[in-house]
Order: C-alpha cells, then sequence, then structure tokens
C-alpha cells in the first residue's frame, strides 16, 4: 500500500469474511468452489490510513498474511471490536512490528491477557508481541491527534464497539444498533456495515437488517462486511443491492 498524499484517507479490506472464512472448510457450494477472488474472504479486518497514521481495526488470525499481502510493516494503532477469535486471533502476529498500541474495553483487555499471558509477564521472553493495551469505553479519545468516537452496537447480548473516525464508520458483528447510536453516524461518507447473509442469524444482522439500518444511517456510500458463503457469489448479490450499497471483498481499497 502506498499512500503518500496528506489529505487522503484510505480504507484497505483486509478480510471481509465471517468467522470461517470463505471458502468454508469442506464445502463445495457454488461460492465455496467460486475462483473469483472477490469470493476469497479472510477473517474480517481493515487498515484505515488518515493524515498518513496507519489504524487497524481488528486482528483475525488471518492478519499475517493480509499485512504481507498489502505491504503493511507498521500500523500506529490496533482498535479491537471485540475479543472473539475471529477478530484477535491474529495479535501474535504483529511480533517484528516492535510496540503497538492496542484498544479496546476493558473487558477485551482482559481477554487478550488471559489468552495471551506469555506477553503481560514480569518476566517476558525476547522476541515477544509488544502489545501496549489501551482501556477504552464509550468516550471519544484520540489516537496521534485523530478523533476516535465509539459506537455502541450490540452483538445479540454481548455489548460491542464499532468506531467512527472522520468521514468513515466501521461496524461489525452488530445484530442491533440504537438509534441514539445511529445519530452518531449521520453525515458520512462511508459506512461499513456487517451482513453476514440473508437467512436469520441470532447475533448478526441478516442483509435486510443491515440494509435498514444503512437506509438509517443514509452514508453516501455503505460496504458490507463479515459475509458468509450463504451470501453467495459476490458478482450476483452486488446486483441485488441499491446503488451506493455494495459487498466490500478483500483487497479493496476505498479513497475518501
Ligand atoms: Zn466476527
Ligand atoms: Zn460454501
Ligand atoms: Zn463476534
Amino acid at each position: 500500500m502506498n499512500n503518500t498524499e496528506n489529505n487522503t484517507s484510505c480504507i484497505t479490506f483486509l478480510g471481509t469474511g465471517t468467522s470461517t472464512g470463505v471458502p468454508q472448510l469442506g464445502c463445495s457450494c457454488e461460492t465455496c468452489l467460486s475462483t473469483d477472488p472477490r469470493d476469497k474472504r479472510l477473517r474480517c479486518s481493515a487498515l484505515l490510513t488518515i493524515n498518513n497514521k496507519r489504524i487497524l481495526i481488528d486482528a483475525g488470525p488471518d492478519l499475517r498474511q493480509q499485512l504481507i499481502k498489502n505491504k503493511i510493516y507498521h500500523l500506529d494503532a490496533i482498535l479491537l471490536t471485540h475479543e472473539h477469535y475471529d477478530h484477535v486471533g491474529g495479535l501474535d502476529d504483529v511480533r517484528p512490528l516492535g510496540g503497538v498500541k492496542v484498544y479496546g474495553e476493558s473487558n477485551v483487555l482482559h481477554a487478550i491477557q488471559r489468552n495471551m499471558p506469555y506477553c503481560f509477564v514480569k518476566n517476558k521472553l525476547p522476541g515477544v508481541p509488544n502489545l501496549k493495551l489501551i482501556e477504552i469505553d464509550e468516550s471519544e479519545f484520540e489516537i496521534e491527534g485523530i478523533k476516535i468516537t465509539p459506537i455502541r452496537v450490540m452483538h445479540a447480548k454481548l455489548p460491542i464497539l464499532g468506531y467512527r473516525i472522520g468521514d468513515i464508520a466501521y461496524i461489525t458483528d452488530a445484530k442491533t444498533i440504537s438509534d441514539s447510536e445511529i445519530e452518531k453516524m449521520k453525515g458520512l461518507k462511508i459506512l461499513v456495515l456487517s451482513a453476514l447473509r440473508k437467512e436469520y442469524h441470532f447475533s448478526h444482522l441478516s442483509l435486510d437488517e443491515a440494509l435498514k439500518i444503512a437506509t438509517k444511517v443514509n452514508a453516501d456510500t455503505t460496504y458490507f462486511t463479515h459475509a458468509g458463503h450463504e451470501i453467495g457469489l459476490h458478482s450476483k448479490i452486488n446486483k441485488e443491492l441499491p446503488e451506493n450499497i455494495h459487498y466490500a471483498f478483500d483487497n479493496l481499497s476505498i479513497y475518501f
């Protein structure tokens, strides 16, 4: 990724798949067998480049290959939405990048400490990841002068966070979002929102539910992410969506 212009912001979708990824192990449906690169979805993650700072949102188990593919060898921060493995399972991979600040709510940071105790003991072995955990809540905060507004969303009964950063908001693993949180996303150029599949799911927005929220938020453009193989071929599903709403795909970069 080369983004040297100071005032250009960019989002690169590093992964747009649900927790199993697409193709799903052992599945031989049309989507899992597709050779279209847009139907190959790694676990959900995105890189935001704003004011030449690089902010990674979530660090799933495919992180190493995602960073290599996109030549990302430096991160200014990692924002975590929640502690599920498909969003944090690649944190160990940032080892060669030196110290990295990791932002998350207290329950998320506790989960990281439980899962990766070797990073946080007194006498660390040389070479373990140098993660600087920074606890956040629903209050606004700044990373290197960039204002971040957390957005509370519900992942079934689990409260998790999405983030608004300037003209873009990134919301994944949502099932419900209150109107007061939707209010915080008014005037967006880009909304990224999870939309798992057409069928109902207890903890994820279905396509219809995601379309309703996208309509309420009314961003200039909406990109859906965290897709399961059930959503079908990208080439087909994208044609069924309104003009300013698209399914994202891996390695898609949008400048704004
Ligand atoms: Zn997930
Ligand atoms: Zn499949
Ligand atoms: Zn989740």
